[in-house]
């Protein structure tokens, strides 16, 4: 990782160094979800000051799990795209570093970064992991979650419990039909509060 931020200039980064400048940024990586109002001005600035956003981690994609209680009729969290555009996300919680690191290098090359889109399966059968849904009958989500994190859970005998969010278009229906205990599996994750759950799930 090192060796990509070196090639970079790094303005504002409070956790990882003590001089810091808050000007204009070519991209911005933003973690963390919008909770009130002072976050929301601060998000609507970053985004004028920034070339290209990247939202990175599952509270800026989908709210977090503190986004649960946006479901009690009373909105207290939301992901960064509910208040501005943004450009790439980097999903997990936490995100991949491999994928960061490629990200990163394809800025440095001037390509287009690439971030998975397939669901976790691809990476579970790529791995050659069994299968606990068809072995075990136990619920795995799989099948509707974006790859990127190599199939950890399904390796160690353990269902994707969505922490890489929703793959573009999951076939919710078929999912669900076959699996309905995952309907509260979805509603307690970190990504919950996701715009493609919200729009096909919690309408
Ligand atoms: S264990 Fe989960 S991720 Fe792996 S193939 Fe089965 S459903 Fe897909
Ligand atoms: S298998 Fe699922 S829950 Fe486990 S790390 Fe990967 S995306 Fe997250």
């Amino acid at each position: 990782m090192l060796r990509y931020l070196e090639k970079l200039q790094v303005l504002y980064f409070l956790e990882a160094q003590s001089e810091n400048h808050y000007g204009e940024f070519d991209i911005s990586f933003v973690e963390g979800s919008v909770s009130n109002r002072e976050d929301e001005e601060r998000i609507l600035d970053i985004r004028r000051r920034s070339g290209m956003l990247v939202a990175i981690g599952a509270c800026a994609i989908s709210g977090g799990v503190q986004s649960a209680g946006n479901f009690e009729g009373i909105i207290k969290s939301e992901p960064i795209d509910a208040f501005v555009k943004v450009d790439y996300q980097l999903p997990g919680c936490p995100i991949n570093k491999e994928i960061l690191e490629n990200f990163l290098k394809s800025i440095l090359h001037g390509k287009s970064p690439y971030v998975p889109e397939y669901p976790v399966c691809l990476e579970c059968k790529r791995r050659g992991a069994v299968c606990i849904t068809v072995a075990k009958g136990e619920v795995c989500l799989g099948p509707i979650t974006r790859a990127g994190c190599g199939a950890i859970c399904p390796s160690f005998e353990r269902g994707c419990y969505g922490c890489y969010g929703p793959v573009h278009k999951p076939n919710l229906e078929s999912f669900l039909a076959y699996f309905p205990q995952a309907y509260q599996t979805i509603k307690l994750s970190a990504n919950a509060y996701n715009k493609i759950y919200r729009e096909k799930l919690w309408k």
